[in-house]
C-alpha cells in the first residue's frame, strides 16, 4: 500500500486485502469492500477480454454525494445564507451510464449538469429533467444551440445561458424575441487574475473566453435596452482545470466577488455565483503544488470559497449569492481504471556466446576484462565510463572494417551484461547517485501491456499527466522488477515512464517478476477526460468496459450490471471510411484468382477468407 501511495491518491476508495490484491471500498470504509481480482475473475468467466475499464458507480455515486454535502454543512456552519447548486460539466465524461448515475446521485441535492457544446446540450437537454437543478451553458454558441436553449426554457428547464463573448449578446436579443421566450442569461468574467496550472490561459486578460469589465457593463446597458435586464442571474469565471494552489481560488473569488457585488449594487439582480471547475484530484498522491497534485483538500477548498465569498458579500453590503461550482474531474476521476493484461517484458540480454578465442581483437578482451573486474570493485561509475567509452570504440572500429560481426555481438552482449550488473546495484542500494540515473532509466526493463496510451491514457502522453499503476494481485510480495510500460501501439510514444514515487516522480515503477499467472495492472484515476479523449491511433478502438456497483448481500461483494463491447476492427476501420463487407470481399477475389491459377487448394483459399473474416469481427487489442 505504501510503496503505491494507495492511500494517498486513492482518498480511501482502494485499498489491499489479506490476499494481497487491491479492493475497492465504496464508502471510503471497510463495509461495502471488494477484491478487484475477482471482478476480473468474473469478467474472465463471462468472456470479456482484456484490456478492459473498470466503472465503478458507487464512487460515483460518493463523490457527488462528498461535494454536495460538504457545500452544504460548511455553508451552515458558516451562516452563510445562499444555497449550492452544483452542475457537472458532461464534457468530462459524456458516458450516458456515467452521467445518467450522476443524475441520480444528486436527485435529492438539485445537482445540475453544464454544457458545452450543441451536441452536449442536446444530450443535457434530453437527461436532466429537474426543475430545480440547473443547467449551465457555456461555450460558443450558434442559433441552433440558443433555440435549444430557448427550448428548455418553454419546457420549465433552469437553463442559464452564459455569455461567453460579446457578440452572442445581439443573437440572444434577437433569438429570444423571435421565439418569444425569455432567457437566464450568465455573464462570464475575463479575470485579470492569472491562471496557475496547465490550464493557466483560461484566464488572465487574454483568455479564449469571457467578458471584459468594460464588455460587461455593456452588456447589461444592451441587455436593459431590450427589455432583458431582469434576466441577469449569474455570474461566471472558470480559472483553469486542475489547479494545483489554492490560493489561485482565493484571489479569483476575491476579484469575481468584487465584481458581482459591484454589479448587484448597481441593479443587476444576480442570484448565483458560478466559479466553474478546477478543484483538482492528487494524482500522485503528494499534496503538494505540482502538476499532478493539488496542496488542498476538498473540505479546504469548500471552507475557502465560502468563507472569501462570505466576506466580500458582507463587506460591500449584498446578499450572498447561490453558489454555483462546475467540478468534473474531482467528480469522475476515481470512478473508473482500466486494467491492462502484461503480454511480455522487454529487457537488454542476450545468451550470445562471448567465449574467449584465440586471436580475438583487444576490444573484446578489455571488454571481458572490466566484466570480471566488475565483481570486486565499488567505482560503478567509473567502470560505467569505460564501458561506455570501449564501446564507442568498438563501433569506430567495426565500421572501419577492423571488427568482426561476432566481435561486435560479443562486445554489445558483454556491455549489456555489465549495465544492468550495475544497474542491479544501484537499484538496490537506497539512493541512486544523480550521474547514474540515465542509466538506470535507459537500462531498465520495460513491460509490455495490451493497451493504447493513445485510447486510454492520452494525458499521460501529451502532458505528461501522472496516473497512478498499481498491480492488481501480487502486493504482499515484495516487487523484483523495476520497470516502465510500453503500450502496444507501434509508436515509441506509446509508453509510460512518469510514476508516483515516495517522494515525488520517478521514471520507472516497481513490479513482480512474471510468471504462469496471468499478471495485471491497473491505470487509476482515468475517470475524468481521458475515458473520453482517446484517439484512435494504430486503429486501437474503445476497450470493452464493465459497470460495477456493491452488493453487500453477495459473497463476492459486488455485481456486474453491465458488459459495454470495446470497439471490433470492422467498426473502427468503418469510422475511417472503410467498407469492411467490400474488404472481405475484395480479399476472396484475390484468394479466388490463386486457387484459379492453382496456388492455392479451394480448402486453403475457403479458410484464409473466413479467417480474415473473424479478424474483421474480433476486439481491436491483442488475443491473450
Ligand atoms: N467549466 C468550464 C467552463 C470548463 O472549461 C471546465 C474545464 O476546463 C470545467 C468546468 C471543468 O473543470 P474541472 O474538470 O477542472 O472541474
Amino acid at each position: 500500500k505504501k510503496l503505491y501511495k494507495i492511500n494517498q491518491w486513492g482518498e480511501g476508495y482502494f485499498s489491499v486485502n489479506s490476499l494481497g490484491n487491491l479492493t475497492v471500498r465504496t464508502e471510503s470504509k471497510k463495509s461495502g469492500e471488494f477484491d478487484i481480482a475477482s471482478v476480473i475473475k468474473e469478467m474472465k468467466e463471462q468472456g470479456v477480454k482484456f484490456p478492459a475499464v473498470i466503472r465503478f458507480h458507487d464512487i460515483l455515486r460518493s463523490r457527488v454525494r462528498l461535494i454536495n454535502k460538504v457545500f452544504r454543512e460548511t455553508i451552515e456552519e458558516y451562516d452563510y445564507e445562499g444555497r449550492y447548486y452544483g452542475v457537472y460539466p458532461i464534457k468530462v465524461n459524456q458516458m450516458r451510464e456515467v452521467v445518467e448515475e450522476i443524475i441520480d446521485a444528486g436527485l435529492k441535492y438539485d445537482y445540475g449538469l453544464e454544457a458545452g457544446s450543441k451536441p452536449e446540450l442536446l444530450a443535457v437537454l434530453a437527461m436532466n429533467d429537474s426543475k430545480k437543478a440547473l443547467t449551465i451553458l457555456n461555450g460558443y454558441k450558434d442559433d441552433d444551440y440558443m433555440k435549444l436553449a430557448l427550448l428548455g426554457r418553454e419546457v420549465g428547464r433552469k437553463i442559464i445561458i452564459v455569455i461567453e463573448k460579446f457578440s452572442e449578446i445581439k443573437k440572444i436579443i434577437r433569438l429570444s424575441k423571435e421565439v418569444g421566450v425569455e432567457p437566464l442569461i450568465g455573464l462570464r468574467g475575463k479575470m485579470s487574475v492569472p491562471g496557475c496550472g496547465r490550464w493557466s490561459g483560461s484566464s488572465g486578460e487574454r483568455a479564449k473566453f469571457g467578458l471584459s469589465v468594460s464588455e460587461m457593463l455593456q452588456a447589461v446597458e444592451l441587455f436593459r435596452a431590450n427589455g432583458l435586464g431582469d434576466c441577469i442571474k449569474l455570474f461566471h469565471f472558470h480559472i483553469g482545470s486542475q489547479i494545483p494552489e489554492i490560493r489561485s481560488f482565493k484571489e479569483a473569488i476575491s476579484e469575481g466577488g468584487r465584481i458581482y457585488a459591484k454589479l448587484v449594487q448597481a441593479g443587476v439582480p444576480l442570484e448565483y455565483f458560478d466559479i466553474g471547475g478546477g478543484l483538482g484530484v492528487d494524482y500522485d498522491g503528494t499534496r503538494t503544488i505540482n502538476d499532478s497534485s493539488t496542496n488542498y483538500s476538498l473540505s479546504e477548498y469548500v471552507a475557502d470559497v465560502i468563507y472569501s465569498l462570505k466576506q466580500i458579500c458582507d463587506l460591500e453590503g449584498v446578499t450572498h449569492p447561490n453558489i454555483v461550482t462546475e467540478s468534473g474531474r474531482a467528480v469522475t476521476a476515481h470512478h473508473s481504471c482500466v486494467v491492462t493484461n502484461v503480454i511480455g517484458k522487454i529487457d537488454a540480454t542476450s545468451d550470445f556466446n562471448t567465449k574467449k578465442v584465440t586471436g580475438e581483437h583487444i576490444f573484446v578482451s578489455n571488454m571481458r576484462e572490466l566484466e570480471e573486474d566488475l565483481h570486486n570493485n565499488e567505482r560503478l561509475q567509473e567502470t560505467y565510463n569505460d564501458v561506455i567509452q570501449l564501446k564507442e570504440s568498438a563501433l569506430n572500429a567495426f565500421k572501419l572494417g577492423i571488427l568482426s560481426l561476432e566481435e561486435r555481438a560479443k562486445i554489445e552482449t558483454i556491455y549489456t551484461r555489465v549495465l544492468n550488473y550495475i544497474t542491479s546495484k544501484l537499484i538496490d542500494s537506497d539512493k541512486v547517485p544523480e550521474e547514474l540515473q540515465s542509466l538506470v532509466d535507459d537500462t531498465s526493463a520495460k513491460y509490455l501491456c495490451n493497451f493504447s496510451v493513445f485510447q486510454s491514457a492520452a494525458d499521460s502522453w501529451a502532458i505528461g499527466q501522472v496516473l497512478p499503476v498499481v498491480p492488481i494481485t501480487r502486493l504482499h510480495e515484495k516487487p523484483t522488477v523495476n520497470c516502465s510500460i510500453a503500450d502496444i501501439t507501434c509508436d515509441s510514444d506509446g509508453k509510460i515512464d512518469k510514476f508516483i514515487d515516495e517522494t515525488g516522480h520517478r521514471t520507472t515503477f516497481p513490479v513482480h517478476e512474471l510468471g504462469e499467472e496471468d499478471y495485471y495492472l491497473g491505470i487509476f484515476l482515468t475517470g475524468a477526460y481521458q475515458d473520453v479523449m482517446g484517439d484512435m491511433h494504430n486503429l486501437f478502438g474503445r476497450l470493452n468496459e464493465v459497470h460495477v456497483f456493491k452488493d453487500e448481500e453477495d459473497e463476492s461483494g459486488f455485481y456486474i450490471e453491465e458488459v459495454i463491447k470495446g470497439q471490433s476492427c470492422a467498426k473502427v476501420l468503418s469510422t475511417m471510411q472503410y467498407n469492411p463487407q467490400y474488404m472481405a470481399y475484395s480479399l476472396k477475389k484475390v484468394v479466388d484468382r490463386e486457387v484459379a491459377r492453382g496456388k492455392i487448394q479451394p480448402r486453403r483459399g475457403v479458410k484464409l477468407v473466413d479467417f480474415y473474416e473473424d479478424c474483421l469481427r474480433s476486439y481491436t487489442y491483442l488475443e491473450s
